[in-house]
C-alpha cells in the first residue's frame, strides 16, 4: 500500500497550497501518532475528519477505523485524496463546505461517532460551535487548533483566557489538553504555535439549567464586557432593576464581580434565579 510522506504528494502532483483555506499541512509523525492515539479509534467507530488536505492523517484513521468520512473543501484536493486512498473500501469523501454541511446526514445512525481534524484555523471556532450547539450525535472531538483557541476553551475561571467559548465547550465536554505543537511540524509553517485537544461529549451538560438560551445570553452579555461588573453587563437584558437586584441575592452571587470570576456553576445559578423571577 502507498504510504507517500505529505510533502511526497505535494510534489508529486504539484500541488499549490492556499493560504486563505487555512492549508498547513501536518509532516511531523509524532504528531499524527499523538492525533490517533489519542483518538482511541477502533474497527467500531465512524471516523469524520475535517479537511483531509493530501490524507496523510486520513491514511493512519483509516487503518484503525471501521469508517471514514472526510470533508474537503479544495477541488484541487479531491482527486489527490481518490488516488492516494484508493486502497481503503472503508473510505468516503465529501466535497462540500464544513461550515454548511448537515453533519446529520453524515452522522446518520451511526454510533461510534468521532471526529478528528487538523482543523483550519479559520474555521475552528464556528465549526466549535456548531458541532456542540446544534448537539449531533458524536462522541469525541480531537482537534489540532490554535494554541491561544485551545488555551481558551480549557481555561478556568480568574484566568486571562477564560471566556464564553470556555463555557460553551466546558458545558457540553470534559476537556484534554494533548499536546503543543510546534509550526515546525508543518509545510507550510503557519506563524503560531498549534495545541491539540480532547474534547468527550458528556452524557448531559455540565449544569442543568432551566432555560439553556437565557444561560448562554447571560454568558455572552458578561464577557462582551469584561472590564464592567456583573451588574453593568446584565442591563444589556432589559429586566426591572428590583427584579433582577432580587436574582442575585436568590442566587448569592455578588454583584460587583465581574464574569471572568464566574464558575460554569455560578453563571447556571444566576441564569436560573433571574428566568425564576425576572422571565418566568
Ligand atoms: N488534515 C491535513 C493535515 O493534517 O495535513 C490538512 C489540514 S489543513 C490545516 C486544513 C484542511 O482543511 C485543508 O485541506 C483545507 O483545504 C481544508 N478546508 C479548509 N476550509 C474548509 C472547509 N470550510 N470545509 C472543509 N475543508 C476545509
Amino acid at each position: 500500500m502507498n504510504d507517500l510522506s505529505t510533502a511526497d504528494v505535494v510534489k508529486k502532483y504539484g500541488f499549490k497550497f492556499s493560504k486563505s483555506l487555512g492549508q498547513n499541512f501536518l509532516i511531523d509523525n509524532t504528531v499524527l501518532d499523538d492525533i490517533v492515539n489519542s483518538a482511541d479509534i477502533s474497527k467500531e467507530d465512524f471516523i469524520i475528519e475535517i479537511g483531509p488536505g493530501v490524507g496523510t492523517l486520513t491514511r493512519e484513521l483509516l487503518k484503525k477505523a471501521g469508517k471514514v468520512c472526510a470533508i474537503e473543501l479544495d477541488s484541487d484536493l479531491i482527486p489527490i485524496l481518490k488516488e492516494e486512498l484508493k486502497d481503503f473500501k472503508n473510505f468516503e469523501l465529501i466535497h462540500k463546505d464544513a461550515l454548511k454541511i448537515d453533519f446529520n446526514k453524515i452522522i446518520d445512525d451511526e454510533k461510534n461517532v468521532k471526529i478528528v481534524a487538523n482543523l483550519p484555523y479559520y474555521v475552528t471556532t464556528p465549526i466549535i460551535t456548531r458541532l456542540l450547539n446544534e448537539n449531533y450525535n458524536f462522541k469525541t472531538l480531537t482537534i489540532m487548533i490554535q494554541k491561544e483557541v485551545g488555551e481558551r476553551i480549557s481555561s478556568e475561571p480568574n484566568c486571562k483566557q477564560y471566556g464564553a467559548l470556555s463555557i460553551l465547550v466546558q458545558y457540553y465536554c470534559d476537556v484534554e489538553v494533548i499536546r503543543k505543537v510546534s509550526p515546525l511540524s508543518f509545510i507550510p509553517r503557519p506563524k503560531v504555535e498549534s495545541i491539540v485537544i480532547k474534547l468527550t461529549k458528556l452524557d448531559e451538560p455540565r449544569v442543568k439549567v432551566k432555560d439553556k438560551k437565557l444561560f448562554f445570553k447571560v454568558v455572552r452579555c458578561s464577557f462582551n464586557m469584561r472590564r464592567k461588573t456583573l451588574w453593568n453587563a446584565v442591563k444589556t437584558l432589559k429586566v426591572p432593576k428590583e427584579d433582577m437586584e432580587a436574582a442575585f441575592k436568590k442566587a448569592e452571587i455578588d454583584e460587583k464581580r465581574r464574569g471572568e470570576t464566574l464558575s460554569i456553576e455560578e453563571f447556571g445559578r444566576l441564569s436560573d434565579c433571574i428566568y425564576d423571577i425576572c422571565i418566568h
